[in-house]
């Protein structure tokens, strides 16, 4: 409409400017043209639609009828008539005939006026009163064919434009109805008087309703919950909950329910505005137990994993990792307590001659062994046997004095050699170890490393004083 309005300011304008050299006849149409679309533009800017149509339509009509009032001659009312008609229809046409016809108008007006005024032509038409009368009926009539069949082509249209509507309408329903019906989530929209909109084929098959969902339609949730009630594996709070949700109306996502089968669903309330002000609910239930149990296997395989990289796959101790992991644990704790901590390392006395003996398979028993002796030997839970390399073993142990830790490295050694296990480069043709012993109280100069590098020190004076003895740091 604004575009129409500039478009027509500037044809008015145009006109007026033109006409006030070639003559006076017309110039008012201009005018009075131009002070009509200002108005209208004005009106238009301001929002004022409606009131900027009829002041347009009033004007043009007004101007056709007082057009003769301001003007002479007989032929200047057709003169503002015919433009001003043609352009009413356009305007009732559409945008783009609009346009054409305005500017069409403002031509055939303009050379009209100049054939008169400049180059003195007289119409053929003396115009008598009949004649005027003649040519505004024809332009009437115009004026009526083309608003009839402008608001016949609109008719036509909307209703066209109802029925793929309303196709459209369907098409889409029918989508969204084969789509929530093949979703594997319970979808329920429930409308604010607590009655059923929706309810999907997936919401009845989790809750276990043998009515179709289209049943469901129009029924009162609350009489849905009645019937369901039991399939909760708490029925009462269940119940109460939903009532709750209902109350508080707030958005409420991802709240795990338990179902007495041992199902677990996880559910959405989400309350929604149907537009218009209307409030629905919608309740949105997905079966999670697949993903439930996959999880609770996961969580057992993962403790599985861990319990695995801890602990030494030929001996079942507990590993390198493990065992440095233990250390400083336990040497942070006995900081805390201030309290001593031992550690005792032992070494397999000539075990590659064992090897080259006996050959690697009687190695890895032999490994074994030693292992099942170091664990017979301890005596608390909180000590910790683990195999620190090769053929090194390493025990970690809370005692309360140097002297204690060297009666149950001592121990650990007797259970080997009590284990009888030939070696006929060994001591007295039996395998045997040698164990160094350290015990530190933690201080701010000292780490776990310290006691590791003690005992260490210890087992290489054992090794250095003929194997098979226990060797302990200075306390
Ligand atoms: P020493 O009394 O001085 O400790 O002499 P050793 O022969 O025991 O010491 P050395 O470090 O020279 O030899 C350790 C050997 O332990 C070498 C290696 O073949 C063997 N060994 C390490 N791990 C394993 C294992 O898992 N299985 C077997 N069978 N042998 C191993
Ligand atoms: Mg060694
Ligand atoms: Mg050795």
């Amino acid at each position: 409409m604004l575009r129409f309005v500039d478009v027509w300011i500037v044809a008015m304008a145009g006109t007026w400017l033109l006409y006030f050299f070639i003559g006076p006849s017309v110039q008012y149409a201009g005018q009075i043209g131009l002070a009509v679309g200002v108005l209208t533009r004005w009106l238009l800017r301001r929002g004022q639609t409606r009131i900027a149509h009829w002041v347009f339509v009033l004007s043009l009509i007004a101007t056709i009828v007082l057009a003769p009032l301001f003007v002479n001659g007989a032929r200047t009312p057709l003169l503002c008539a015919l433009p001003l008609a043609i352009l009413l229809a356009a305007w009732l046409l559409g945008r783009p005939t609009m346009w054409a016809l305005t500017a069409l108008s403002a031509v055939v007006v303009m050379l009209y006026g100049a054939a008169e005024s400049r180059w003195g032509w007289s119409a053929p038409l003396p115009l008598r009163p009949a004649d005027v009368f003649a040519v505004s009926l024809a332009t009437a009539t115009l004026v009526t064919a083309i608003v009839a069949h402008t608001m016949l082509k609109s008719f036509v249209s909307s209703v066209q434009t109802e029925v793929e509507l309303q196709d459209h309408l369907q098409m889409s329903e029918t989508r969204l109805k084969a789509l929530f019906s093949a979703l594997q989530d319970a979808i329920l929209l429930v409308d604010e008087q607590g009655r059923i909109d929706f309810a999907n084929q997936y919401f009845c098959d989790l809750f276990q309703i043998s009515e179709t969902p289209e049943s469901l339609t129009g029924r009162q949730a609350g009489s849905v919950i009645e019937q369901i009630r039991h399939r909760y594996a708490g029925p009462q709070s269940a119940v109460e909950r939903i009532m709750e949700l209902v109350r508080l109306g707030q958005p409420c996502l991802n709240e795990e329910v338990t179902m007495i089968d041992g199902r677990t669903l996880l559910r959405d309330f989400i309350p929604f505005d149907y537009g218009s002000g209307r409030l629905g609910r919608l309740w949105h239930h997905r079966d999670v137990s697949h993903l439930r149990q996959m999880q609770a296997q996961l969580e057992i395989a993962n403790r599985q994993l861990e319990a695995l990289s801890m602990t030494d796959g030929l001996t079942s101790l507990a590993n390198r990792r493990s065992f440095d992991q233990a250390l400083e644990r336990e040497w942070a704790r006995c900081q805390r307590q201030k309290r001593p901590l031992a550690l005792i390392l032992l070494d397999v006395d000539w075990f590659k001659l064992f090897n080259d003996r006996y050959g690697h398979l009687a190695g890895d028993a032999c490994l074994r062994q030693v292992a099942a002796a170091l664990r017979e030997s301890v005596r608390r839970s909180t000590d910790l046997p683990a195999r620190y390399g090769g053929e090194e073993f390493a025990l970690i142990s809370e005692v309360s004095s140097l002297q204690n830790a060297v009666v149950l490295a001592e121990l650990i050694r007797q259970n080997v050699r009590a284990r009888a296990i030939p070696h006929a480069d060994g001591q007295e043709g039996l395998l045997t170890i040698s164990l160094g012993v350290a015990v530190l109280t933690p201080a701010p100069e000292l780490s776990a490393r310290s006691l590791l590098k003690a005992a260490d020190q210890a087992l290489y004076r054992a090794k250095d004083g003929g194997r098979d003895r226990v060797e302990s740091a200075p306390a």
